[in-house]
């Protein structure tokens, strides 16, 4: 069965709604994923965040403008009474449970279930569409199947055998339509795959059911070579590797959700990534793939903090490393890059969640020195090892701008600079210049 996944934008009018039709319309079986309405999430961000704070009357406010756009699109997708009347008592039901929220207690938890509900409510009011218009679909509850462990990571076992038990109570059905984003934790709670989490719903269903394809549908004509919000001209790369999307995804590739490569690449299933405003645009297809010797594109990751660590005594000889990792791993916190020399390591991370206890730990055996605001630039491509040049014409191109740090020969894919904030633009326009002669 073959996965689609619509993002926002592809499902963020009463129009693009309709418009979805003609892309999901056809006799081949489908699992469709679909994503909240474009600013949803981030509507209902705003309100857990007024919640927290205990505004409760900005929050009624935020809660009141969300629910007139949603009847406003309600009243533009559907054209029969009895149609409108179901969208308007889904409507009631998802927004009397936000509401609920104002008058009880708030913590995390309940962010989350607030989180949930525009998944819920776009795929109920599709499915609605589809029904009104004849067309027979089955709505798949996430919530059923879709499940992350104790750490956090999906539980692929779990999911492919509940997608499986819930795809069997619809034997004849070849339309179903599911949640992206949303998911169950370990302990049973409503939980989320992140931000921009529908594409790893999408591929984690493509794995489990070792599909022929997963299509990431989107509002861009596919993987651009270079980030568009931020350079002028960019192109669309028509193929590539697992890990060189993986890279590009993880390291701020927006089109991408940064873990959502993975699964996809495990059960070797390729992820075609097209335009809902352009079907018929070539898109970017990304599959195992003998293709080496090129640079590929560039992405940025905002919001990274350097730590440099030294130790006056000398102690890189054995053990230093150790001790500074463990101290990153007792607080959960990845580190992205790593450059080492004799005396001392720097290391980055992209989450300050647990920065002050880290450094802490570390000023008890060491000198550490702090740099926030960082952005990685990452160059992807495939760089065989005795390929000269490469290197050369990377750093050339980044003459100009100060680089904090540099890794390059920890992977075959991507070579990567550490910049303040304040260079990325001129990083990414040099590079682009540099690289693609754009
Ligand atoms: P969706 O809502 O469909 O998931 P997203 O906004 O998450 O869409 O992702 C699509 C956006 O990703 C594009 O509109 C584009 O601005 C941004 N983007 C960032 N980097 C790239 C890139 N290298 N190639 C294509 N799009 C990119
Ligand atoms: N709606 C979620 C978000 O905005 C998930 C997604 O769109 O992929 O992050
Ligand atoms: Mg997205």
């Amino acid at each position: 069965m073959v996965v689609l996944k619509f993002g926002g934008t592809s499902v963020g009018s009463a129009e693009r709604m309709k418009n979805l039709v003609n892309l999901i319309h056809s006799p081949a079986p489908k699992i469709v994923v679909l994503s909240a309405m474009s600013g949803t999430t981030n509507a209902l961000v705003e309100i857990a965040n007024a919640l927290y704070a205990k505004e409760n009357s900005k929050a009624n406010d935020l809660i009141n403008t969300l629910e007139k756009r949603y009847q406003a699109v309600l009243t533009e997708l559907y054209s029969q009474e009895t149609t409108l009347n179901k969208g308007k008592e889904l409507l009631k039901n998802h927004f009397d449970f936000i509401r609920s929220f104002t008058l009880d207690m708030f913590t995390a938890n309940e962010e989350k279930a607030i989180l949930a509900q525009g998944e819920l409510l776009s795929t109920a009011m599709e499915h609605f569409y589809l029904e009104e218009i004849g067309i027979k679909s089955v709505l798949l509850p996430a919530l059923n199947f879709m499940r992350i462990d104790a750490n956090d990571e999906p539980d692929l076992k779990y999911i492919e055998e509940n997608l499986k038990l819930e795809l069997a109570k619809h034997g004849e059905t070849n339309l179903f339509i599911t949640q992206g984003y949303i998911c169950r934790n370990a302990f049973g709670e409503i939980d989320n795959l992140k931000r921009g989490g529908s594409d790893y719903t999408a591929t984690l269903i493509g794995a489990a059911l070792t599909s022929p394809e997963i299509q990431i549908w989107t509002d861009i004509d596919g993987m651009h070579n270079n980030d568009p919000r931020i350079v002028e001209k960019t192109f669309p790369v028509t193929e590539l590797s697992f890990d060189e999307a993986a890279e590009l995804a993880y390291f701020g590739a927006k089109i991408l959700h940064p873990t959502c490569v993975l699964p996809a690449q495990k059960r070797n299933v390729p992820v075609r990534l097209l335009n809902t405003m352009q079907p018929k645009a070539q898109g970017t297809v990304i599959k195992e793939s003998a293709v080496t010797d090129r640079i590929t594109a560039v992405a940025a990751k905002d919001g990274i903090t350097a730590i440099n660590i030294k130790s006056g005594r000398m102690l890189l000889a054995y053990g230093f490393l150790r001790s500074v990792f463990e101290i990153f791993e007792r607080y959960k916190t990845p580190i992205d890059m790593i450059t080492t020399s004799e005396v001392a390591v720097s290391v980055t991370i992209d989450s300050d969640k647990n920065l002050e206890s880290i450094i802490n730990e570390l000023r008890e055996f060491c000198t550490v020195e702090v740099d926030q605001n960082q952005t990685i630039v990452c160059v992807v491509g495939s760089f065989a090892a005795e390929k000269q040049g490469m290197a050369g014409k990377i750093f050339d191109s980044l003459k100009n701008i100060p680089l904090r740090m540099i890794s390059y020969g920890g992977s075959e894919n991507n070579v990567s600079v550490l910049v303040d904030t304040k260079y990325k633009k001129d990083a990414l326009v040099a590079l682009n210049k540099g690289l693609f002669n754009l």
